[in-house]
C-alpha cells in the first residue's frame, strides 16, 4: 500500500501518530477529527495515499462510501444529532488543507452548533 511519509494521515494510518478510531477495514480508516467543529465530527480516508477525489481510486471510493451510512447511523446513536453533514474539500481553493483524500462526517445539533 503506498503512503506519503510526510503525510499526517498517513502517519496515522501506520500508527506513528495517535487517533481516535471509530472503524476500521482492509481498505479504509475512520478517526476523530483533531478539532472538532461538532461533538462528534469523524473523517473518514482510505487507507492508501491519494490526495484528492481527482486520484481517489473508483472501487475505493465506492467501498469508502459504502461505510460512510454505518458511521453514520452509529454516530446518530452515540450522539443524537438533528442532521449530520457530509463533506468532502479537494485543492487549496476548496478548503483542502490535508492532502490526503478524506471525507467529513459532522453531526449537526442546530443552526448555531458551530457549523455552516
Ligand atoms: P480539510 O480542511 O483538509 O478538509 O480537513 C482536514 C481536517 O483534518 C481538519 O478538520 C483538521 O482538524 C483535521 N486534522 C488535521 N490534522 C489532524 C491530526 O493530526 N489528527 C486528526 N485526528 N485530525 C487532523
Ligand atoms: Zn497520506
Amino acid at each position: 500500500m503506498s503512503h506519503d511519509s510526510n503525510c499526517i494521515f498517513c502517519k496515522i494510518i501506520k500508527g506513528e501518530i495517535p487517533a481516535s478510531k471509530v472503524y476500521e477495514d482492509e481498505k479504509v480508516l475512520a478517526f476523530m477529527d483533531i478539532s472538532q467543529v461538532t461533538k462528534g465530527h469523524t473523517l473518514i480516508i482510505p487507507k492508501a495515499h491519494q490526495v484528492d477525489v481527482f486520484e481517489l481510486d473508483t472501487d475505493v471510493a465506492s467501498h469508502l462510501f459504502s461505510v460512510v451510512p454505518k458511521l453514520a447511523k452509529a454516530l446518530k446513536a452515540t450522539y443524537k444529532p438533528e442532521g449530520l453533514n457530509i463533506v468532502n474539500n479537494n485543492g487549496d481553493v476548496a478548503g483542502q488543507t490535508v492532502f490526503h483524500y478524506h471525507v467529513h462526517l459532522i453531526p449537526r445539533y442546530g443552526k448555531g452548533d458551530g457549523f455552516g
